[in-house]
């Protein structure tokens, strides 16, 4: 039987790898991203290993929801509920390095273009 797909990420939920947790809840974690590019950077990470939002199925709507639902209850309890970004990298030519899909949630107190536009 083939092992189910692991990545960084099952390891952090797993605590098989240190991380700083802001959240969890029975279907995702909260961290703070390890190389921040704005003041508050967090990843919403669910704990089921979607590839990536591309690969998420129909069934996998409610599962969607919540992480946005969450991301903008961290920006809410971080004070950067009136502005920040929700940005997810899809692929490898987007950007995409751990292949477990993941939102940053990103805050500054002053957006730079250049700065966020792509963790
Ligand atoms: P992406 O490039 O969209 O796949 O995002 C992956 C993110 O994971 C990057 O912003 C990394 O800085 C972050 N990252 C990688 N390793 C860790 C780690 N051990 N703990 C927290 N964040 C990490």
């Amino acid at each position: 039987m083939s092992e189910p797909y692991q990545t960084l990420f099952t390891r952090i939920i797993n605590r098989e790898l240190p991380a700083d947790f802001i959240y969890e809840d029975e279907y995702c974690v909260v961290i703070n991203d390890i190389a921040p590019q704005a003041n508050v950077h967090l990843l919403v990470i669910p704990r089921k290993p979607v590839k990536r939002l591309v690969d998420a199925k129909r069934s996998d709507t409610k599962l969607l929801g919540h992480l946005l639902w969450v991301a903008g209850e961290m920006a809410r309890r971080s004070g950067v509920g009136d502005a920040f970004r929700v940005v997810i990298n899809n692929g490898a030519d987007a950007g995409q390095t751990v292949f477990h899909l993941h939102l940053h949630l990103l805050a500054s107190e002053k957006f730079n273009e250049s700065d966020i536009a792509a963790p």
